[in-house]
């Protein structure tokens, strides 16, 4: 193992990005605002207060301002667990047997086990700060809530969760870690809410999903006063938080002298992408540096490769805000794949706007060969990969591949969002040879389009 360049890099405590940074700022063509569903009319702040917390609506709707400060209880958790390692994945390299050169910022290591809590501890902050008595929201896998209940823990928060049906069956060992942390968890769609009940009528048998538990936890934070409704991705400020991810990345491998030359991560609602690549977009935008940007969803949920860029829901109960995105239609079902962290209809609008300009690009890959790669990883790196992480490991293994059959030395950057230790439900399935991948017709996909919002 050559190691002029070492195995892990780390910043020092003093070198850890102290505010994060709004891509928006830079952006030509800003991200399409929030409408109100009954005006159509851009979302005031007076419209979102009453859902989000008030200094995160600021954060939302704000195009302009370059960085915000990262308040100073905020740096202190991340102490807990930040600085994340950037790796120089030079195992993975050697059984590739690829010239390239792999790095990846790894996120898994902290309890929730993903990305998610940089932005959990900071919407919990704020809830906190604006004297609130707790905040709801949903969780596909799990990771959201996970990384909620423990920065709602932190700061003496009630916690509602709302966890996608066919998670909280196949992921009970998560339910109870955010019990532990003091969150009350209830599987969706449920009976406790208007628009749960509706969602059981038309569809009995429903597995659930990320939408229809987002449209519960908003029914549940609007009609309990002192509660407010708290996102684990899609929305622009979570992008802001999770910039601490690319901030790090980015000054760690200045501090080695590394220009990565392709970046890589999975999308859901594009949050750890988003944070990963916002300071190297923002070079881009700017006219300094060029880099080639892949988003990788997977193909049972396939919002960039196959969506449309439209005004749609949010949320499958249809009370959100309409967001403009790369959608699949908020009516969507995904089929339950083993990647619930990344079986949103939409995509974070900052994204699909940077997509639809031709900043990044997408691609899509199907479940066996995520696993696949997921397995050669965890075998030769030693961390066992999140489903969700995975894909953005898929797409540099093919990437390295490439390499190897031109000779090229690329730099390739990815983001290692979490770790699979709840997960072992879908390995199991693919150590068995029984996962398949259920990819979704045109016909599906055309009909859940059909049932967009008309918004001109
Ligand atoms: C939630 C999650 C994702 C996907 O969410 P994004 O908002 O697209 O980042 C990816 N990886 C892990 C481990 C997750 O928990």
């Amino acid at each position: 193992m050559e190691e002029k360049i070492p195995y892990k890099t780390y910043l020092s405590e003093n070198e850890i990005p102290k505010q994060w940074y709004n891509v928006r700022a830079d952006m030509k063509n800003k991200p399409a605002p929030l409408l109100n569903p009954g005006t159509l009319k851009p979302m005031t702040l007076e419209e979102l207060t009453p859902v989000f917390c008030e200094e995160l609506c600021r954060q939302e709707l704000d195009n302009d301002t370059p960085f915000f400060d990262i308040p100073q209880e905020i740096q202190d958790f991340y102490k807990m667990y930040r600085p994340a390692p950037l790796v120089r994945a030079y195992f993975l390299e050697k059984a590739l047997g690829t010239p390239a050169k792999i790095y990846y910022k790894f996120e898994g290591n902290n309890t929730s086990g993903s990305h998610k809590l940089n932005s959990a501890i900071a919407q919990a902050y704020y809830a906190k700060k604006q004297g609130l008595k707790g905040v709801t929201t949903e969780t596909g896998a799990g990771q959201w809530g996970t990384a909620l209940s423990m920065a709602c823990s932190y700061f003496g928060l009630d916690c509602q969760v709302y966890m996608v049906k066919c998670s909280y069956e196949q992921k009970p060992f998560r339910r109870e870690v955010m019990r532990t942390y003091g969150a009350k968890v209830t599987p969706s769609p449920s009976n406790t809410t208007a628009v749960g009940r509706k969602i059981l009528e038309e569809f009995p048998g429903t597995t659930g999903s990320l939408g229809c538990a987002i449209s519960e936890a908003v029914e549940a934070a609007v009609t309990q006063p002192g509660y407010r409704y708290v996102l684990g991705s899609v929305l622009n400020q979570v992008l802001l938080h999770q910039t601490v991810i690319g901030l790090e990345a980015k000054a760690a491998l200045d501090k080695i002298g590394v220009k990565p030359d392709i970046i890589i991560g999975c999308a859901g609602g594009g949050s750890n992408l988003g944070g990963l690549i916002s300071p190297f977009v923002g070079q881009k935008l700017r006219g300094e540096a060029d880099y080639q940007i892949i988003a990788v969803e997977p193909a049972s949920c396939p919002s960039l490769t196959r969506g449309k860029y439209a005004y749609d829901f949010c949320d499958t109960g249809m009370i959100c805000p309409l967001a403009k995105m790369y959608t699949l239609g908020s009516h969507f079902m995904p089929s339950p794949s083993h990647a619930g962290g990344l079986r949103y209809h939409g995509m974070s609008s900052i994204l699909s706007q940077l997509y639809h300009d031709g900043y990044i690009e997408a691609r899509a890959v199907e479940q066996t060969s995520v696993f696949a790669a997921a397995e050669m990883f965890a075998r030769v790196e030693g961390t066992l990969p999140a489903p969700e992480s995975s894909h953005a490991i898929r797409a540099a293994i093919d990437e390295a591949l490439k390499c190897k059959e031109t000779g090229e030395e690329k730099t390739i950057l990815f983001g290692l969002t979490g770790t699979g230790y709840f997960d072992l439900k879908a390995y199991e399935s693919f150590n068995d040879g029984t996962m398949t991948d259920t990819i979704p017709t045109d016909e599906q996909i055309a009909d859940s389009l059909s049932r967009l919002p008309k918004v001109e």
